[in-house]
């Protein structure tokens, strides 16, 4: 039995999920005794070979007027009957929100166990057991799947990158999506601003402390320097401050970047369930109090308006001198 790697593209470009889903697909295989296969799923302007650089010697590339728009039905009916085919038993994906949508509908084709919120690598093949974030990433559970195949979903940036030297055979297979109900697409509403927040290695956060939308430059200005994405608390969004597709939190967008700088905002517990899962915090805050510093690996208790731009002077400096 092989392990299948849903290998995710945006108008067919590969991102950094895309590759880190080709390692753990890669190590799991390694782990199960056995090899990783990619799929990859419409046209491609990237090159898929690059899978061999995390481990994936094949690559099966789905192409066709049935595959030119996601839509998790017709992919989920596509990618069930490429595994199946490959005689996979593991599925792996990881957590976009294409793939969150995408993978519910896969592992009802499979008949599959739905692992989602996984946080690490497999902790062991038999029985088939992952680390999973639970109650808004607060806690963790090791869960084990008895069925026969398991959709795995883990949360990006889980285990990073590591990058080898090869190259995979990429070839074109077929599947069809079956009598699986389709979705048209009307019309396509980008997100504006540089970095989507789910992708973003670093975050850069404002709460009502900032006072208003007007003092945002200033951590935009720390947000260039540092080249993250910015979000934004609730209240913030809710104000019209800023838009909603920065809000994180509970009801907003769960994130976990390598680094997560909130400003101004005091950590509610909703805040923190879609945040605290990021590898560094760190917290500007007057309030000494302030219930985000109990989450934070670093802290500045001070004044946003003294301690942001001073920051971000200084990580100037520091990038023109190494
Ligand atoms: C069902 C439900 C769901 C929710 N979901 C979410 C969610 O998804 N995301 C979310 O964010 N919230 C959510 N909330 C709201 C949440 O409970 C908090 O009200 C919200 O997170 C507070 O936002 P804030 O920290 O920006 O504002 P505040 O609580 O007003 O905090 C402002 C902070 O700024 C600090 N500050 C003030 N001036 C300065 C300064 N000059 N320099 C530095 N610091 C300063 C203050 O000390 C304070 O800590 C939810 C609430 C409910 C009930």
């Amino acid at each position: 039995m092989s392990v299948l790697v849903y290998l995710e593209n945006w108008e067919g470009k590969f991102k950094k999920n895309t590759w880190e889903a080709a390692l753990y697909a890669s190590k799991t295989a390694e782990m199960l005794g056995t090899e990783a296969i990619g799929v990859t799923i419409g046209d491609l302007e990237d090159d898929a070979s690059k899978a061999g650089q995390f481990g994936i010697n094949k690559v099966l590339s789905l192409k066709g007027d049935d595959f030119r728009q996601f839509d998790a039905n017709a992919f989920g009916a596509a990618l069930n009957e490429v595994a199946e085919a490959q005689g996979a038993d593991t599925i792996i994906l990881s957590g976009t929100f294409n793939a969150k949508a995408l993978a519910p509908s896969l592992a009802i084709y499979a008949e599959a166990a739905l692992l989602t919120n996984v946080t690490a690598l497999p902790l062991s093949a038999d029985p088939f057991t992952v680390k999973r974030g639970v109650f808004s990433s607060k806690g963790f559970n090791d869960l084990s799947a008895s069925a026969s195949k398991r959709v795995v979903v883990f949360v990006p940036n889980s285990i990073g990158l590591e990058e080898s030297e090869g190259g995979a055979e990429v070839s074109e297979t077929s599947a069809s999506t079956g009598d699986a109900p389709r979705v048209s697409v009307q019309e396509v509403d980008r997100v504006k601003g540089k970095i989507p927040l789910p992708e973003a290695e670093r975050v850069v956060s404002g709460g009502r402390g900032l006072k208003g939308p007007e003092n945002w430059g200033m951590l935009e200005e720390l947000a260039e320097v540092l080249d993250a994405g910015t979000a934004c608390s609730k209240p913030v969004s809710d104000m019209d401050w800023r838009p909603h597709s920065e809000h994180v939190g509970q009801t907003g967008i769960a994130i976990k970047p390598n680094l997560y700088v909130a400003i101004g905002i005091s950590g509610a517990i909703q805040h923190l369930a879609g945040v605290s899962a990021s590898n560094t915090i760190v917290v500007i805050n007057k309030d000494e109090e302030a219930p985000f510093f109990k989450a934070a690996d670093f802290g500045i208790v001070g004044d946003a308006f003294e301690v942001v731009p001073k920051l971000t002077e200084a990580i100037k400096k520091f990038k023109a001198n190494n």
